[in-house]
């Protein structure tokens, strides 16, 4: 095959190079090595026949179709076949003429005439033609490539690849792995007598082997990015000239505990002369903006300039009133920049942010577009970080003013998603980690409970009275995750019948579609009292802070993943009065949709949610589609692969540290095209 051919199908299987196909791995087996006589084969099984053909025709009926019989050999009383062709070209008709030899490949079951194959693999052969000796690989296929295309790329890859070993022998014998070239032979083609069920289930020593690699080449260049990172230089941040004990001195209450440890931890990252890249995880509550705002003084007081950065609008607001609080008092300017601030205003804060007048700029990654430029960008904060895609985070991290200086902002990362342990060694290593494992005294436990559509009306009745006596609450209207239109019209048609049910409250409406103005007008008519009832979407998921709030009711909870009902529910039990949330769950609840709402109303710890939504689901899912969307690990599954993990981990470091020849060797052939996708 023409090399030609096999980079077209590489390309269209989504790779880069033809090269990249020897890791074409086959998604499953098939065993031509041995021919079932037609006497012997049984039906539900998948075999390999031959016979010679005895008749054929096109049959119109049900419908247009090539039905053809077989037999063993032309000695009158043989066994007998049939198949059927259902798509066929005039030439197979051609082919198949009365004496022509077919080898088949497919299920017998049984038809209308007896035993036959419905549009089995089929080949027309000479007498006595040659079996393969090994397994034939089924690849995953895109539409217009035959199998036998896409077997014949792979083996010229196979053919034409360098497949020499990258590790040290001693590595794979203490690993008990098998050598790289051995490993992809025993996956492409296996012998006749191979474990079948271990090949598809990736346990066989050569699936771990390829496992491994991958793995190892993470953890290699994720150590590689951090030690990059080592190399830049960052403005190193001492003291902040006094001005955090002015702005704990002007909050009612004192940090906690856990909030001091992670601050002193930040701030031990800042005033190294490096780049901080720091995770800071908290459950809903847990006071994460307040050690914001303590973390930025550091770079105010050197006079360098802050972002701050939330994914959604209403959050950012939150972060910006909040900042705005705070820090105005102390002398700085604090500016708010959003996708829908336009025009002048837009104009004047860009240039304000340009000029380095702006100390402190809020907003959503309306931030880090074009457009916006920093004097002397020196620390970088992103709320909520797991919501934004690799792109994105790896765009805020080249922002920085002085980066053609060769310093680069400090960055901190701020999440109320606890990372699984198997995703913190893997996609997260490289990452410094502080947690807030503790919350504000004084937090009333939130009630939960989970209940039937069907006491709907009931709910709705003693909402009035509860409202009434100076309370607030939330509406959590279902989610429609289909479409925006219809989630939007689900919030409008709950907002339209709680006002036309209860026309004594004041009953508000805030969903992603209003404009900015319009969202924070409402959301500040909750804040002031002036509305008894809001009704939301899960707009107001994160950062919303209201706390004469403290009765929230989700509808249809079940349609709500456990992170967001999490945090939803977060958005009560902020005040002194006793919270409750209520989980209205649909008719066709199902057991899975049971059990989940029930680790909501029995756990308050997010970390515990989450322990038990990765049970649920695992890590690939946990991480979920609002991640990058890039499959970073194709072959290793962290689930079920931690201790090849572990493994790796620990041979990454040894090799870093030993044999530097090896890395380069075993980065060249997985990471061909640099490190660049891996460092999220
Ligand atoms: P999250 O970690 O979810 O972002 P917030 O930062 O929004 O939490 O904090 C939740 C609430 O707790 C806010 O009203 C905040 O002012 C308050 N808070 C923060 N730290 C403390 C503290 N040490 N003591 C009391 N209240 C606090
Ligand atoms: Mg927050």
């Amino acid at each position: 095959m023409a090399t030609l051919d096999a980079d077209l199908i590489a390309r269209k299987l989504g790779y880069a190079a033809s090269g990249d196909l020897i890791l074409h791995l086959p998604l499953r087996y098939q065993d031509e090595t041995r021919l079932t006589p037609l006497r012997d084969v049984r039906m539900g099984v998948d075999v390999l026949v031959e016979g010679v053909v005895v008749h054929a025709e096109v049959q119109m009926r049900p419908r247009r179709q090539l039905l053809v019989e077989i037999a063993e050999s032309v000695t009158p009383g043989s066994a007998h076949l049939y198949f059927r062709l259902l798509h066929f070209y005039p030439s197979q008709l051609n082919q198949l003429q009365p004496g022509a030899r077919v080898r088949l490949f497919g299920e017998v079951k049984p038809g209308f005439f007896g035993a036959e194959m419905v549009h089995p693999q089929m080949r027309v052969v000479r007498e006595n033609t040659p079996l393969p000796a090994t397994l034939t690989p089924v690849y995953p296929a895109v539409a217009a490539f035959s199998q036998n295309a896409i077997r014949k790329s792979v083996q010229t890859a196979l053919a034409q690849a360098d497949l020499s070993e990258t590790l040290p022998a001693s590595l794979l014998t203490g690993l008990q792995l098998p050598g790289f070239a051995e490993a992809l032979n025993a996956l492409h083609h296996p012998q006749p007598d191979a474990d079948l069920n271990a090949l598809e289930t990736q346990t066989t020593p050569a699936w771990q082997r390829i496992k491994f690699d991958e793995l190892l080449a993470q953890q290699l260049s994720l150590r590689l990015a951090a030690h990059q990172r080592e190399q830049l230089g960052a403005v190193s941040l001492t003291g902040d000239g006094g001005l955090s004990v002015k702005l704990l001195a002007a909050l009612p209450f004192a940090l906690t505990a856990a909030q001091t440890r992670a601050l002193n931890e930040i701030r031990r990252d800042l005033a190294r002369p490096h780049p901080m890249n720091r995770l800071l995880q908290g459950d809903v509550g847990s006071g994460k903006t307040l050690v914001a705002a303590l973390t930025l003084l550091p770079a105010l007081a050197a006079g360098g300039q802050v972002a701050v950065m939330a994914p959604t609008e209403i959050l950012a607001e939150q972060l910006f009133l909040k900042m705005h609080e705070w820090l105005t008092p102390l002398g700085m300017q604090v500016a708010w920049i959003a996708a829908a601030t336009k025009g002048k205003a837009k104009k004047d804060s860009l240039a304000r942010i340009a000029s380095g007048e702006v100390n402190v700029a809020v907003g959503t990654h309306a931030l880090f577009q074009a457009g916006v430029s920093f004097a002397n960008l020196t620390l970088t904060i992103v709320d909520e970080q797991h919501r934004f895609g690799v792109g994105q985070r790896l765009a805020l991290r080249e922002k920085g003013g002085g980066i053609e200086l060769g310093q680069v902002p400090h960055l901190l990362m701020m999440s109320a998603t606890p990372i699984p342990r198997s995703l913190a060694m893997s996609y997260y290593a490289d990452l410094d980690v502080s947690v807030i494992d503790e919350l504000p005294p004084g937090r009333t436990p939130i009630a939960t409970k989970v209940m039937s559509m069907k006491r709907r009306d009931e709910v709705i009745g003693r909402l009035r009275d509860y409202c009434q006596t100076g309370a607030q609450a939330y509406w959590v209207c279902p989610l429609v995750e289909e479409s925006e239109k219809l989630q939007l019209r689900a919030a409008e048609e709950s907002h339209a019948e709680l006002v036309e049910r209860l026309p004594e409250l004041n009953i508000g409406l805030v969903h992603g579609r209003m404009k900015s103005v319009e969202k924070a007008a409402v959301m500040a008519a909750f804040k002031a009292g002036e509305l008894h009832l809001l009704v939301a979407t899960t707009v107001i998921e994160v950062g919303v802070d209201v706390p004469n709030a403290a009765l929230m009711v989700i509808e249809h909870a079940e349609r709500y993943g456990l992170a967001q009902l999490h945090q939803l529910r977060g958005r009560v039990g902020r005040g002194a009065r006793e919270s409750t949330c209520l989980l209205i769950y649909g008719d066709a609840l199902s057991d899975n949709g049971r059990q989940r709402l029930s680790i909501i109303k029995q756990h308050a710890d997010g970390f515990a949610i989450a322990r038990e939504d990765l049970k649920l689901r695992g890590p690939g899912e946990f991480m979920g589609a609002r991640q990058s969307g890039q499959h970073i690990l194709r072959f290793a599954n962290l689930e079920t692969d931690i201790d090849l993990l572990e493994a790796a981990r620990d041979a990454a470091e040894e090799l870093l540290s030993r044999r530097p020849e090896v890395v380069d060797r075993h980065l060249a052939r997985w990471l061909p095209r640099g490190l660049d996708y891996l460092r999220a």
